[in-house]
């Protein structure tokens, strides 16, 4: 069984291996099954090490890059670090590089992963942006990084927002959606639920992005359980689903 779902709108460039895994096709238990491939979630770790590891095989990556997720926005550049088959950074929630062959990832179960990819340089960012990281700008945050460490340009950029709750199912607090409201205005809102996707949607934009370079991954994960981790689904005990992006050696 195919672990992952590739990440097209990125791919089709030819100059990335991007995708996001999905919840069959590994071996954890209930209620991690079966393709959980985050350490800190509670899950029996053999099984996780045995995940990643068909993960590896199928995904033919060979060196990924993580780091300890906080909600941040704090960026780590691992473009000058030696490529470990695996590498978990101190605490961030975006990962950049420039170089090839190095997988950026993060773990979601419901929170945006956002991919960024600079055509131009190129480079490459993966952001995880749940409501806090979106209200205090991950995904800026990330592209500033890129663009004062690569001279990465938003117009040169490709960016998808991979599976992830939407606004169908993500209710949040009157308090929350007026703060939402008063800094991105009233698309982010539908009744009493939160687009984060809208949030992050524009936030990059007013950096210069065009709307245009911006796909949204049509699943939302709390529908989607059948595919996906969702956090707000499953009452917070899940698994996490590992979104990568990695620039393909050059031929
Ligand atoms: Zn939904």
């Amino acid at each position: 069984m195919k672990t992952y779902h590739a990440i097209q709108e990125l791919e089709a460039t030819g100059i990335v291996t991007a995708g996001i895994t999905r919840r069959h096709g590994g071996v954890s238990r209930v209620p991690y099954a079966s393709m959980n491939l985050a350490k800190h979630v509670g899950d029996d770790p053999n099984a996780v090490a045995t995940n990643r590891e068909i993960f590896f095989k199928q995904s033919r990556l060979t060196a990924l890059h993580y780091c300890q997720q906080i909600h941040s926005t704090r960026v780590i550049d691992v473009d000058h670090t030696a490529s470990a088959t695996l590498k978990q950074h101190p605490e961030a929630d975006a990962l950049i590089s420039a170089q090839t062959g190095v997988a950026l990832g993060i773990f979601t179960a419901d929170c945006v992963p956002i991919f960024i990819l600079d055509v131009a340089t190129p480079a490459i960012g993966i952001a995880h942006a749940g409501w806090r990281g979106t209200f205090a700008q991950i995904a800026v945050n990330t592209l500033t990084q890129m663009q004062t460490r690569f001279g990465t340009l938003p117009t040169n950029c490709e960016v998808h927002l991979g599976p992830s709750i939407q606004k169908c199912c993500y209710t949040v607090s009157p308090e929350l959606l007026n703060q939402f409201t008063e800094r991105f205005g009233s698309t982010i809102r539908k009744g009493t639920n939160l687009s984060l996707q809208t949030a992050n949607t524009i936030q990059l934009t007013e950096m210069g992005l065009p709307v245009a370079s911006i796909s949204v991954s049509p699943f939302c994960t709390a529908c989607r359980t059948d595919l996906f981790y969702s956090h707000r689904a499953e009452a917070g005990q899940t698994g996490r689903m590992l979104s990568y992006i990695q620039l393909t050696t050059k031929n």
